[in-house]
C-alpha cells in the first residue's frame, strides 16, 4: 500500500471533545462519535477515564476500574480545575466538578478542517433547552446541568484543552485515504 502524502496544515487544525458522564451512563458514546466520523473528522486519540471525586475526610477516591490510579490524584483533579478555569468563581463549579467526576468519561481529539468552529456549531447551545434540533445538545440532552458533550471553543483553547486531557505520545498520525473525496484535489 502506497503511504498518503501529508495533509496540508489547514487540514490538520484539531479539538478536544469529551463525551460527559451522563453520555456514557446513557450509552450515547456511538451517538456523538458516529456524528463526527459522518462529517468526515478525523480521530487522532481516544480514551474513556475517571476523574477521582474529592470525598469529604478520604481526600480523592477514584472510582473502580481507574485506570488512571498510577497517576497522582491531586493532579487529576487538577485536571478539571484546569479545563474549567474560567468558571471556578461561579455558583454552579461545585456541581459542575461532581458531574464531571460521577463517573467515566471520553476523551477525545478530532482533526480536520474548521474542526474547532464546526464542532461547536454541531455541538449545539451550551444550555440544553436553548439547543438547535439537529445538534448534539439539541437531539440529546434538556438541561444545561446534564449536557452529554465539551467541544473547545477556539483553536487556542483546543490546543491548551488536548495538553490537559492527553500527552503529545497518545496522540496518533495517521493519513486517511479520503483525503481527495472529503476535501478534493
Ligand atoms: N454549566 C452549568 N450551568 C451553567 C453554565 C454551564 O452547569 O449555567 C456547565 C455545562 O456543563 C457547560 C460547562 O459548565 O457545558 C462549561 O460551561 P461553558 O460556559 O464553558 O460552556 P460550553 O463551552 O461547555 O458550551
Amino acid at each position: 500500500v502506497t503511504p498518503c502524502p501529508p495533509a496540508p496544515p489547514e487540514l490538520r487544525e484539531q479539538t478536544l471533545v469529551l463525551v460527559k458522564p451522563d453520555a456514557v451512563q446513557r450509552r450515547l458514546v456511538g451517538d456523538v462519535i458516529g456524528r463526527f466520523e459522518r462529517r468526515g473528522f478525523k480521530l487522532v486519540a481516544m480514551k474513556l477515564l475517571q476523574v477521582p471525586e474529592l470525598q469529604e475526610g478520604r481526600g480523592y477516591v477514584c472510582g473502580y476500574p481507574c485506570i488512571i490510579a498510577p497517576r497522582c490524584h491531586q493532579a487529576d483533579r487538577g485536571l478539571l480545575d484546569r479545563h474549567y478555569q474560567h468558571l471556578q468563581q461561579k455558583p454552579f463549579y461545585p456541581a459542575l466538578l461532581a458531574y464531571m467526576t460521577s463517573g467515566p468519561l471520553v476523551a477525545m481529539v478530532w482533526e480536520g478542517y474548521n474542526v474547532v468552529r464546526s464542532t461547536r456549531a454541531m455541538v449545539g447551545d451550551t444550555d440544553s433547552a436553548q439547543a438547535a434540533a439537529g445538534t448534539i445538545r439539541g437531539d440529546l440532552s434538556m438541561h444545561v446541568s446534564r449536557n452529554v458533550v465539551h467541544a473547545s471553543d477556539s483553536v487556542e483553547t483546543a490546543l491548551r484543552e488536548i495538553g490537559f486531557w492527553f500527552q503529545r505520545d497518545e496522540l496518533v498520525a495517521w493519513e486517511s485515504g479520503d483525503s481527495q473525496y472529503t476535501y478534493g484535489p
